[in-house]
C-alpha cells in the first residue's frame, strides 16, 4: 500500500547544461538523451556524482534507466520499507533519506539489483516525516534524474494496554500509556471470538495527553477483545500503530479498590489468615467478627468453595479483606499443585468479585518452580506463616485462643482456617484482646509493605511456614 504523497519534480533545462549536452551528443554520437537534475526550490540539490577518474569503471558502463515509482512499502514507528520496480541496465541502488529537520538528503543504503528491489529504511524515529528517492546505478553511472518521495510519517510506538476494569455493570475502563508524539488514538472492542472489531463503534480520541476511556452498553458477564491503535495525521493520511489485542470479562468489581491507608508502620501489627473457606456460618461469623472490631484479614480461599459461597466472597471484598487463592479444589498437595489449579480459581474469585487474588498459599506449605512461574504469572506473592495454630487438630477454641495469646509478637502472621465454629470461637476473643493491646489486624500485603517498605513481589515466598495446610 502507498502511504505518502508523491512529489514529482521536473528538471528545468538549463542552456548551459543544454549546450553541454548538445555537444557530448555530437561527442559520442551514441547518447540518446542525458537528464541533469536539480533539486527543489528550498535548496536542496542532489548529492554530486561520485568522481570517476581513478574507479574501475569504464566506458562499457551504460547509463541505467530511471526509477520512477518508489514508495513506502511498510512503515512501523522505526522503519519504512522502500520498493520500487526494477530499471534497465541497474547494477543496483542507493537510497537517499532526509527527515524534515535534515537540510539535505544523504545516501542511506545500496542495494543491488533485483526482480522486486526494495530496501528497509531502518533507525528512524517514531511519527517523524521522512522524504527519499531511489537512483540507479551501473558501475561508475549513476542516473541524475530522481523522484523524491515524501512526505511520509513514521509511526508512532505502538500503545500498550496496562489496565481494564469494570466501574459498574456494561462499562469498560481501559487504560493505556499516553504517548507525546502521537496525534491522537483509536479504541476498538468486540466480543472475544467473533472476527472483526467494527469500525463504528471505535472511540476516537484526538488528544494525545488522555490514557483512558470508558466503554459503556457492553453485554455483562461477557468476554470483549480491546485494542488501541495510536496514530499520526498528515495532508489527510493516517499512519497507524496497531496496538495489542487484551481480553477482559466483564465483571462488575465490588471490592474497594485501594487499601485503607491507615497502617501505621511503627505500631506492632499482625496478619490474620484464614485457609480452606468459605464455609457457610463460621465464614460468615468470623467476617462478622472482622467487621465489627474493625479489622482486616487474609482469606486463601478454595475455588469450588467460592463457587458455592459466592455471598461470602463479595462480602470480604466489600470489607477490604485480602483475597487469596489456594487452588481450585485443594485435592492437589504440595508438589503436585499445578499451574491449572491456580488459574482455575482465580478465575472463578474473579467472575465473582471482579477482582483477581492478589496472593497464594500452596495447600501443604511446599513452593515448586511450577507455583512460582504461575504466582509471577498472576501478580501473586505467596504468604506463608510464622504462627501455626493447628485449629485444624485441637477443635477447642479455649486452646487456640492461649495459643494465639501466648506466642503472638509483632509481624506474625497466623495461620487458621475458616471452616471451623471453634476457631470462630477463639475469635470472638482473639481479635478484641489483639486489639486491646495495641496489635494492628491488618492484611498480609500491609503487614509485608510495612515491614520491608516494599511492596510484596509476585514469586516470592514471605515467612517460613512449618506445617501442614
Ligand atoms: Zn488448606
Amino acid at each position: 500500500m502507498s502511504r505518502g504523497s508523491r512529489s514529482r519534480r521536473k528538471s528545468g533545462g538549463k542552456a548551459a547544461f543544454i549546450i553541454s549536452a548538445v555537444f557530448l551528443v555530437v561527442i559520442a554520437g551514441i547518447i540518446a538523451c542525458v537528464f541533469l537534475f536539480f533539486g527543489d526550490d528550498s535548496g536542496e540539490t542532489k548529492p554530486a556524482m561520485k568522481d570517476v577518474s581513478g574507479s574501475s569503471s569504464s566506458a562499457k558502463d551504460v547509463m541505467p534507466g530511471v526509477v520512477t515509482d518508489a514508495e513506502a512499502d511498510e512503515i512501523t514507528d522505526s522503519t519504512i520499507k522502500v520498493k520500487w520496480s526494477a530499471v534497465e541496465n541497474a547494477q543496483g541502488y542507493n537510497i537517499y533519506v532526509k527527515s524534515e529537520d535534515d537540510k539535505s538528503f544523504s545516501k542511506k543504503g545500496t542495494v543491488k539489483s533485483s526482480d522486486k528491489p526494495s530496501y528497509k529504511i531502518e533507525s528512524l524515529s517514531q511519527s517523524e516525516g521522512y522524504s527519499f528517492y531511489v537512483t540507479a546505478y551501473n558501475g561508475s553511472k549513476e542516473t541524475t534524474q530522481y523522484y523524491v518521495v515524501g512526505i511520509i510519517y513514521t509511526a508512532p510506538k505502538k500503545p500498550v494496554i496496562t489496565n481494564i476494569t469494570c466501574p459498574e455493570e456494561g462499562t469498560a475502563h481501559i487504560e493505556w500509556e499516553s504517548n507525546e508524539k502521537a496525534k491522537g488514538y483509536k479504541v476498538e472492542y468486540r466480543l472475544t471470538g467473533s472476527e472483526k472489531f467494527l469500525s463504528d463503534k471505535a472511540v476516537d480520541i484526538k488528544d494525545h495527553h488522555k490514557n483512558s476511556t470508558d466503554i459503556t452498553e457492553l453485554e455483562d458477564k461477557s468476554t470483549y477483545d480491546f485494542r488501541v491503535t495510536s496514530y499520526v495525521e498528515s495532508g489527510g493520511k493516517r499512519t497507524d500503530a496497531v496496538g495489542e489485542v487484551k481480553s477482559f470479562k466483564l465483571v462488575e468489581s465490588v471490592a474497594a479498590p485501594e487499601e485503607s491507608g491507615t497502617v501505621d508502620p511503627d505500631k506492632p501489627m499482625v496478619a490474620l489468615t484464614f485457609d480452606d473457606g468459605p464455609l457457610g456460618e463460621p465464614s460468615d461469623r468470623i467476617l462478622d467478627i472482622l467487621e465489627k472490631n474493625d479489622a482486616k484479614a487474609t482469606f486463601f480461599m478454595v475455588g469450588n468453595c467460592a463457587a458455592t459461597y459466592p455471598d461470602n466472597v463479595i462480602r470480604k471484598a466489600k470489607l477490604g479483606m485480602e483475597l487469596g487463592n489456594h487452588t481450585w479444589d485443594h485435592k492437589s498437595y504440595g508438589s503436585s499443585v499445578t499451574a491449572e489449579d491456580i488459574s482455575k480459581a482465580s478465575d472463578e474469585i474473579f467472575d465473582i468479585t471482579g477482582v483477581r487474588p492478589s496472593c497464594f498459599r500452596s495447600p501443604g506449605g511446599i513452593t515448586t518452580d511450577e507455583i512460582k512461574t504461575e504466582c509471577i504469572n498472576e501478580g501473586m506473592p505467596l504468604y506463608f506463616w510464622s504462627v501455626d495454630t493447628e485449629d485444624w487438630k485441637y477443635r477447642d477454641a479455649n486452646h487456640i485462643y492461649k495459643l494465639v495469646m501466648d506466642t503472638v509478637k509483632d509481624g506474625d502472621i497466623i495461620l487458621m482456617h475458616e471452616i471451623y465454629g471453634t476457631t470462630a470461637d477463639a475469635l470472638e476473643k482473639i481479635v478484641p484482646e489483639l486489639k486491646e493491646k495495641g496489635y494492628q489486624l491488618v492484611t498480609c500485603k500491609e503487614l509485608i509493605q510495612a515491614k520491608t517498605g516494599e511492596p510484596p513481589e509476585p514469586g516470592k515466598q514471605y515467612r517460613r511456614g512449618s506445617s501442614t495446610d
